[in-house]
């Protein structure tokens, strides 16, 4: 379970996030490669942009149920 109070400085603002449990593995980037991308110097991904359709809100949800280490949140709202 991903925690707010943790969440990666580099998110966009927003429903989805990523926090600090995230290990780098690149699933959520291939699940979710519109919303998704890595840190500028690796080590972590973090979102980049928040899902704008029902696709990459899918894609989202696929990547927050898939991630290894539980590393995305979903807090619910849409700003
Ligand atoms: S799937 Fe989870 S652990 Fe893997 S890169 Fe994405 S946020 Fe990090």
């Amino acid at each position: 379970m991903a925690f707010r109070d943790e969440k990666l400085s580099e998110n966009v603002p927003g429903r989805y996030y990523v926090d600090v449990l995230c290990i780098d593995c690149d699933l959520c980037r291939t699940l979710a490669p519109s919303n998704f991308d890595r840190g500028p110097e690796g080590g972590f991904s973090y979102v980049a942009k928040q899902p704008e359709s029902p696709e990459e809100e899918a894609s989202c949800g696929k990547a927050m149920e898939e991630c290894p280490t539980k590393a995305i949140g979903d807090d619910g709202s849409s700003s």
